[in-house]
Formats: structure tokens, sequence, C-alpha cells
């Protein structure tokens, strides 16, 4: 690890002052950051330490939603009455995402930043990175992807984002807060991440010098009947290979009034299969549905040879994940 300087920001203003240091990166969790720092692939000069701000609070808001602080930890995500009751889609991908000890230390906002898992970005042994080092190529594409996206992939990167907690919030509408120099935004989570497109090395949105402040959950007519289901190489703690949040709105007869579904483990990005859910509105929740629109949802697949497997995986994960939702009592 590289030296570096340490400054303990005083309130969120004070962090996105700091952050005009282009060489400057928030510390929260530290979670991913120190990991890629110990490995030589983030090498920041100063680290603002934003982990004591007064942004940790799981609040209800006026109109029925949820507001979760961008510093509220996983586990207190997880475990908060409002998320389990309400979200339980959210509380389940929290849950599978991480072991304990990750899930007490890692953040909202720093939980959205995760970045990928592909193992020639972290083994700075590999010189071929256009991730890590823009115009380098892409060891992935020859070489081992059993991990790596069917999705939204550029000549220039095939990585997935690793988040499931992401997954969740695609398929429950999320907004995510940010604040810069130019005050506060608000971008939906479906626009928060980037494809890879060519500049794979810029994962979101979210500019240079802006802060994550919170995530915002509306009301959701979906909370009653939904699932998220992760599909990974061991029970234990793993990155998804396939990961999915189905979530239905029924009427009383059982007919769909809206569904969403969010795929994980298969693009840079959270996947909405949004011709899947356009299919399912105003039909019977019923297995043949659910079949046709695991089906669509695998339309512009595009794997490698070595995630081609991911494609059949995905689509019974998202047929059996329909299923599971629709049989949620409630
Ligand atoms: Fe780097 Fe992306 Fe290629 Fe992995 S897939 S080696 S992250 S450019």
């Amino acid at each position: 690890m590289r030296a570096f300087s340490y400054v303990r920001a005083r309130d969120v203003d004070d962090a996105v002052a700091a952050l005009r240091n282009a060489d400057a990166r928030l510390l929260a969790g530290g979670t991913n950051l120190l990991d890629l720092m110990k490995g030589d692939v983030e090498h920041p000069a100063v680290l603002v330490d934003i982990s004591r701000l007064p942004l940790a609070a799981i609040r209800e808001q006026p109109d029925g939603g949820v507001r979760i602080g961008a510093l509220a930890r996983n586990s207190d995500m997880a475990n908060h009455p409002l998320i389990r009751t309400r979200y339980p889609l959210l509380a389940q991908a929290l849950v599978a995402g991480a072991s304990p000890q990750l899930r007490n230390m890692a953040t909202a906002g720093g939980n959205l930043l995760q970045r990928t898992r592909c193992h020639y970005f972290y083994d700075v042994a590999f010189a071929s990175c256009n991730k890590r080092s823009p115009g380098s190529g892409c060891a992935a594409r020859d070489g081992f992807a059993r991990q790596h996206a069917i999705f939204g992939t550029s000549e220039q990167c095939i990585a997935t984002h690793p988040s499931d907690m992401a997954v969740a919030l695609a398929a429950l509408d999320a907004a995510v807060h940010v604040r810069g120099p130019a005050g506060e935004r608000r971008m939906a989570i479906v626009n928060f991440h980037r494809l890879p497109g060519t500049t794979p090395e810029r994962d979101t949105n979210l500019g240079r010098d802006e802060l994550i402040t919170g995530i915002e959950l509306p009301r959701s007519p979906f909370a009653a009947h939904a699932h998220y289901l992760k599909v990974r190489d061991r029970a234990s703690y793993a990155f998804a290979l396939v990961s999915v949040a189905a979530a239905l709105d029924r009427a009383p007869d059982g007919t769909i009034r809206e569904a969403r579904i969010a795929l994980g483990g298969v693009a840079a990005k959270p996947w909405r299969a949004l011709a899947a859910e356009t299919y399912l509105a105003g039909r019977r929740s019923d297995t043949r549905a659910f079949a046709d629109a695991a089906r669509l949802c695998m339309e512009g697949a595009n794997p490698v040879q070595d995630n081609a497997f991911k494609v059949p995986l995905a689509e019974r994960a998202v047929a059996r994940a329909l299923e599971t939702a629709a049989a949620v009592p409630g």
C-alpha cells in the first residue's frame, strides 16, 4: 500500500470541498476501498473519512416512502423494521450480499460504489484492463470470464457490477440523492451505474466531486409479492453468477397489474427487464406467463464462451423468482 494522508470531514460540505483534490477518495466502511489500496489498484493521495457524518438514519417519509442515509450500515438496513416489513426484497438482497461482518461495516453508499470483482481488474500483474488502466485492453475477453456480463458489454469491458442491494433497489424504483459543489441532485437508480461503452473506467454517473447522501425508496405497490433469488458457486458468501429481484403488484383476482424484474450478475449495472415487465402486465400470474417472461428477459444476451451457461441459468432463475414472488401471502 502506498502512503496517503488522512483527514476527517466535519460535515457534508467539508467532504465535498475535499473532493476538489482529484487524488482524494472518501472513506466510509472501507470494505472495498482498502482492499483495492492494498492491491495497488487504487492509490489515493488523501483519504477523507466521512464515517462520522450524520447520514446513517433510516426514516419514513411523509409520502409513505423511506429514506436511507448513505452511511446506514448494510446490517442496520437489513434489520430495520421499515425495510423488513415494507421492502422485504431489499432486506433479502442485503442478507444475500455479504457475511455478517461485512454487513456490519459496509454502508449503503459504499455498496453502490463497490467496484467489479473481475479478477483481472484486481490483479495488477495483468497489464490489460481497460477499467483499471484505460486503453490497455481487456484480459477477460480472451481469458477466464465465467463470472462476466452477458448484457450491455462492449469491446472494451465485459465486467459485472457486484452489488445485490442495487439489484433490489432497481426493482423498487429507488433514487439516489447526491451532493456536489452545485448542490443536491437526484438520480433514478437505473441511471446511476453505467454500461462500459468506450469509458469502462467510469462505473457510475456520480461526479468525481459528488457525494451520495441518501437513497429514496418510493411507497411500493410491489412490496407484498417480491423475492430475491441469488445463484452462486457456493452456498456461503460469494458474488452472484445470476440474481433476480422479482416483484409483482396483483389485483385480488390474481391478475398482474404491474411487474418489476431486475437481474444481477449479468451486466455492469442492475439489468431491468422492461420487455418482460410489459409482457406480464394484465396477465394471470401463472407458470406459463412466468416462463414466457423469463424467455423475454434473455433477448439480446451476448455471452462469451465461458459464460454462455448464464443464459439458461438466468432464464430459469427469473421464472423461479416470479413463481416464488407470486406465492408470497398477503
Ligand atoms: Fe478489466 Fe473489464 Fe476486462 Fe475485467 S472485463 S479485465 S474489468 S476491462
